[in-house]
């Protein structure tokens, strides 16, 4: 996947300049000290010129673990906020229970929809895949278009886009429609380019190493479950 960063402006430049060499070894204990005073003003003016809300459409991709962790960390924060949640699964088993249970104290806040599939080699039937993903797209859109839903999280999403199960066209035009304030987290491997054009937030994890590739080790109940 080829992402393209956009350019810092120059206070983000003169930040990331300041802290380069983060051990900032070969300094005296004065030029530290000015050289983080200096850093300390750039950061309050960096903050003092950021003053804009916006709901944000955020993507959670790559082969690196953590791209629904991640979503489910901003759906706790949301709910602390008191915000409605949807949540809406879109394979099957990628949510478990442990992670609905937490969450059962939400049930007022919360609405959680589990309608994947399995994909591909679970269901060995393109057809109902295809019926299964725009069935979970369609209730997804009912909560786009419900404005009093502030986070909404459509997980492993960007694998029905991937596989060709639902069409990029109708997720772009929904995602056009949401209100302004809500935030929608789209979640999988090989997010499609005009959706990452489309997204203001988008993140890829990288995988480095993954003790289920290199060890052996089976999925554990804390880390993926
Ligand atoms: P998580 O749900 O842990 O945040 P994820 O959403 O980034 O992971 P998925 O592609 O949805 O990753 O895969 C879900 C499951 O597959 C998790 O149990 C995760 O630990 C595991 N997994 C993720 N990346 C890898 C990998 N590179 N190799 C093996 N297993 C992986
Ligand atoms: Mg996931």
């Amino acid at each position: 996947m080829t992402s393209e960063t956009s350019a810092p402006n120059r206070l983000d430049t003169t930040a990331d300049n300041l802290t380069e060499d983060s051990t900032q070894q070969g300094l005296t204990a004065e030029q530290y000290k000015r050289k983080m005073e200096k850093r300390k003003a750039v950061q309050q003016q960096r903050l003092a010129e950021r003053t804009v809300e916006k709901g944000l459409i955020i993507v959670h991709t790559g082969n690196g673990k953590g791209k629904t962790t991640a979503a489910l960390g901003m759906v706790l924060r949301s709910l602390g906020h008191g915000y409605k949640v949807a949540i809406v699964q879109f394979i099957k088993g990628a949510w478990e229970p442990a992670e609905k249970a937490v969450f059962e104290p939400w049930s007022e806040q919360l609405e959680f929809h589990a309608l994947g599939e399995g994909f591909t080699w679970e269901t060995q039937d393109r057809d109902r895949d295809m019926a299964k993903a725009e069935a979970a797209w369609n209730v997804a859109l009912t909560y786009i278009q419900n404005p009093t839903y502030r986070t909404i999280l459509l997980d492993e999403v960007n694998i029905a886009l991937k596989h060709g199960f639902l069409s990029i066209e109708p997720v772009l035009a929904g995602l056009a429609q949401k209100t302004p304030d809500t935030h929608i987290i789209l979640t999988g491997r090989g997010a499609p380019k005009a959706l990452i054009d489309q997204a203001d937030l988008v993140t890829e994890m990288k995988l480095i190493k993954h003790p289920f590739r290199e060890q052996g080790v089976k999925a554990q109940p804390g880390i993926e479950f």
